[in-house]
C-alpha cells in the first residue's frame, strides 16, 4: 500500500471517549483523516469524563460520534456496513485487572465478544489494518525481564489479562483463516491528560491534592514500566501506517508474533524505564507542592511486582520507542489535573481543604 493511501480513507476508533482512545482519535482527525469515534461511554469509571472527552471530538469536523455496543454483534455489523471503515483501532475495552476479581461478566461480553464482533466487521468489510489494544498483563506468571514479545504469555493472572491473550489469539486465527492483517499493542502502564480515574497516577494526585491518604502496596516498591500518552499515540499512529504485508506464502509459516509473514504481528508499546511506586508518589508530591498521607497495603492478586517492556521490535518496526521521562510525564498530568478540576497552580492548599 503506498503511503498516500494509507493516509487516506475512514478509520473507525473504538473506545473513543475513552482515554487512550480520545487521543487517538484526536491525533487521527488533526492529521485530517476521516474518523468515526465510537464508544458505548460504559459506567466503568466517571461518565461524565468520557462524555467531556467525546464532546471535544465534535467539534472536528471529520469526526462521526456513534454510540453503540460492540458486545452487540447486530450493531457492531451495522457500524461497519454504514462507514466502510479502510481501518480499524480498537480500544474499546472493560480494563483493569482488580474490578474482574469480583465483577467479571463484563470482561467477556466487552473484550471477548466485543472483540469477536470487530474481528468479524474486519473480515466482512475487506478492513486493510486492524490495530487492537492488548496489555502488558499477558506476561502474567513470566519473570523474565525485559518482557519480550519472542517470550511466553500463556500463563495469565488475571481474569482480563487472559481476554486479552484471547484477543491475541483470535486475531491470530482471523489472520490465518481470512487474512485479517491485525496488529495487537501490548500497553503497559498509560498515563497522562484525560487519563483514567481507576489509575495508579490519577488516585494518588486525586487523593493527595485532596488532602486524603493513599494506600500503597508493597513499601511502594512495586515496580512499572510508565508510558505516556503522546508516545502511545505516536507509535500506534506509526504502526496503522504499516503495510499489511502481503505474502501468498503466509499461511504455511511460522506464526511467530513478530517475524510471522502472516498479517499478524504484536509489538510492545512501553515506557523509558521502570519506575518504582515510592518515585511516582515523589513525583507527584513535588508537582502538586504537598505531601502524601500513607497507608500501607497488600498488593491485590493478579498485579505484578514488576513490568518491563523490550521495545527493540518496535523500534525496529516504526523506528520510534516511549521516550517522555516520568518526571516529564507526571508534571504534564497535574498541569492538566488542576486545569480539568480548576484547581490554582500556585495555591493548591488554598483551595484544597474540605
Ligand atoms: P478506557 O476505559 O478509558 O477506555 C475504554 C473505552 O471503551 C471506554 O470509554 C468504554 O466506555 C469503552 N467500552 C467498553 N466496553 C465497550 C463496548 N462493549 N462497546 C463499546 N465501547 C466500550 O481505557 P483505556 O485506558 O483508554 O484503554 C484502552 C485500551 O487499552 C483497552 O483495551 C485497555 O484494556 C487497553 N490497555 C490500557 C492500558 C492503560 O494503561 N491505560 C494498559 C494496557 C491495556
Amino acid at each position: 500500500m503506498p503511503a498516500s493511501a494509507r493516509r487516506t480513507g475512514t478509520v473507525l476508533v473504538t473506545g473513543a471517549a475513552g482515554f487512550i482512545g480520545y487521543h487517538a482519535a484526536r491525533r487521527l482527525l488533526a492529521e485530517g483523516l476521516a474518523v468515526v469515534a465510537l464508544d458505548a461511554l460504559t459506567p466503568y469509571y466517571d461518565v461524565a469524563l468520557k462524555r467531556a472527552r467525546f464532546e471535544r471530538l465534535r467539534a472536528f469536523p471529520n469526526a462521526t460520534l456513534v454510540e453503540a455496543d460492540l458486545a452487540d454483534a447486530a450493531a457492531t455489523e451495522r457500524v461497519f456496513a454504514r462507514y466502510r471503515p479502510h481501518r480499524v483501532v480498537h480500544l474499546a475495552a472493560q480494563p483493569g485487572v482488580r474490578r474482574a476479581l469480583t465483577e467479571p461478566h463484563p470482561y467477556i461480553s466487552a473484550n471477548v465478544t466485543g472483540f469477536l464482533n470487530v474481528l468479524e466487521g474486519c473480515r466482512h468489510h475487506g478492513v486493510a489494518h486492524l490495530v487492537y489494544a492488548s496489555s502488558s498483563s499477558v506476561y502474567g506468571a513470566n519473570r523474565q525481564l525485559p518482557f519480550s514479545e519472542h517470550a511466553g504469555a500463556d500463563h495469565p493472572v488475571s481474569l482480563y489479562a487472559a481476554t486479552k491473550r484471547a484477543n491475541e489469539l483470535m486475531a491470530h486465527s482471523y489472520a490465518h483463516l481470512f487474512g485479517v492483517p491485525a496488529t495487537g499493542l501490548r500497553f503497559f502502564t498509560v498515563y497522562g491528560p484525560w487519563g483514567r480515574p481507576d489509575m495508579a497516577v490519577y488516585t494518588f494526585t486525586d487523593a493527595i491534592a485532596n488532602g486524603r491518604p493513599i494506600t500503597v502496596a508493597d513499601g511502594g516498591r512495586v515496580l512499572r514500566d510508565f508510558t505516556y500518552i503522546d508516545d502511545v499515540v505516536e507509535s500506534l499512529v506509526r504502526i496503522l501506517d504499516l503495510p499489511p504485508r502481503p505474502d501468498p506464502d503466509w499461511a504455511s509459516r511460522a506464526p511467530d508474533p513478530a517475524t510471522a509473514a502472516a498479517p499478524y504481528r504484536i509489538y510492545n508499546i512501553g515506557g523509558d524505564a521502570p519506575h518504582a511506586l515510592n518515585d511516582l508518589i515523589a513525583l507527584i508530591e513535588d508537582a502538586l507542592g504537598r505531601r502524601a498521607e500513607r497507608r500501607d497495603g497488600e498488593r491485590p492478586p493478579g498485579d505484578v511486582p514488576e513490568t518491563r517492556a523490550d521495545t527493540a521490535d518496535l523500534a525496529r518496526a516504526v523506528g520510534f520507542v516511549p521516550a517522555v521521562p516520568l518526571a516529564e510525564g507526571v508534571r504534564r498530568f497535574v498541569d492538566w489535573y488542576r486545569a480539568y478540576h480548576r484547581l490554582p497552580a500556585d495555591a493548591p492548599e488554598a483551595v484544597l481543604v474540605g
